[in-house]
């Protein structure tokens, strides 16, 4: 099988790298440039997980991992505070991670695709995993996405753990990340794009020094909500079908558990059966709607504890039920008590 992926990110390395391994003909477009390319994400994500797509892949976990998260503290409106206790949540090295996924692949770097790409018409399927470009497949009506950005900072003296800081009415959140070293991540998510934390954390850290300024908006919305998933013979994966979880726009773990789904189905009929793709993305992200409902409910002021118990009742059982796959522990009245709080 003659294969195109276009993005070079974490869906279409993982992606690239295993379905090689399986001796299919794989041709990546990636369009930034080979020595400006770098994995825009704060490197956050679940150990347990990523174990096992490493393993997948060929690749021993352990060498990526730049630090290993013990407790989370979320400040939160009003001065509460909670604290999360994480179960696995690291943050690693996804730049080396996604370079040696992509060691073996061919990859023509500064090449931008679009639906009118001539070149992509040699190829059996062209796998969009573009991310929040969504570039090969039409737009989705109910598309949602968070503006963000943040920076990679050196020298940080004193701050070892993560902390988030949660905003009023969940419409985003500061988050920092340490990576070891004095490194960390520190960015924002904020549909009113106010980013507070952002400035704060410069304030009480002159000595901090920027690397990196990095920013792209975080799509929320759901893959119930970002059909089509295929169109001709593109197909999506990733990001850009909404493997995003809508709650912490985490994509990482989602997108890889995307790929996973893609495999199989690939290997089930090579003629690839877009409606069996489509029905088990829906069916493994399938709460992933009710998640977004209760955050869209949430930042419109709409969200009853009451009224809605039900879908929060459906949130908190997948979540705990996913613990490992978060990386932290879940516990309804800390939920309660973090959605009041918000
Ligand atoms: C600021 C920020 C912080 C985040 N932090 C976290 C985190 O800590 N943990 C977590 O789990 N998730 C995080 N996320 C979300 C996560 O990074 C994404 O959901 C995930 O990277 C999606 O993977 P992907 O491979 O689908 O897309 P991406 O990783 O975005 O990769 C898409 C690739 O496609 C390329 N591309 C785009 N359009 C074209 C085109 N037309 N032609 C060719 N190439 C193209 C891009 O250059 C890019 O390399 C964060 C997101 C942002 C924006």
């Amino acid at each position: 099988m003659k294969l195109a992926i276009v993005g070079a990110g974490v869906a279409g390395s993982y992606l690239g790298n295993r379905l090689q391994e399986e001796g299919h003909h794989i041709q990546v477009f990636e369009e930034s440039k080979k020595d400006v390319h770098w994995p825009v994400c704060a490197w956050g994500a679940s150990k347990n997980m990523l174990e096992i797509f490493s393993k997948n892949a060929g690749l021993d976990f352990e060498n990526y991992i730049l630090h290993r998260g013990k407790k989370l503290r979320m400040d939160l409106p009003a001065n509460n505070t909670e604290y999360l206790e994480l179960k696995g949540l690291v943050t690693y090295d996804k730049y080396h991670w996604e370079q040696d996924l992509c060691k073996n692949l061919n990859i023509k770097y500064g090449v931008h695709c679009t639906t009118e790409s001539e070149f992509l018409k040699e190829y059996d399927y062209v796998v969009d995993c573009t991310g929040l470009h969504r570039s090969l497949l039409p737009r989705s009506q109910e598309d949602f996405i968070i503006p963000s950005y943040e920076y990679l900072v050196d020298n940080v003296d004193g701050i070892e753990e993560f902390y988030v800081i949660g905003y009023k009415g969940a419409r985003g959140y500061f988050w920092f990340f340490p990576l070891g070293n004095g490194r960390a991540y520190i960015g924002a998510g904020d549909i009113d794009r106010r980013y507070f934390g952002i400035s704060e954390f410069f304030e009480k850290n002159p000595q901090a020094k920027v690397v990196k300024k990095i920013g792209r908006p975080i799509r929320l919305s759901p893959p119930k909500r970002m059909l089509p998933f295929s169109y001709t013979n593109k197909i999506g994966v990733g990001e850009s079908i909404g493997c995003v979880f809508p709650m912490l726009g985490e994509g990482i773990i989602p997108s890889l558990l995307c790929c996973d789904i893609f495999i199989e189905v690939l290997n089930k009929d090579p003629r690839f059966d877009a409606k069996l793709y489509e029905k088990r993305v829906l069916k493994k992200f399938g709460y992933y709607d009710d998640v977004y409902r209760i955050v869209r409910m949430k930042m419109d002021g709409k969200l009853s504890t009451i009224k809605h118990f039900k879908l929060l009742m459906s949130m908190y059982r997948n979540m705990k039920r996913d613990e490992k796959r978060f990386g932290f522990g879940i516990d309804f009245e800390q939920m309660n008590r973090l959605l009041k709080a918000l």
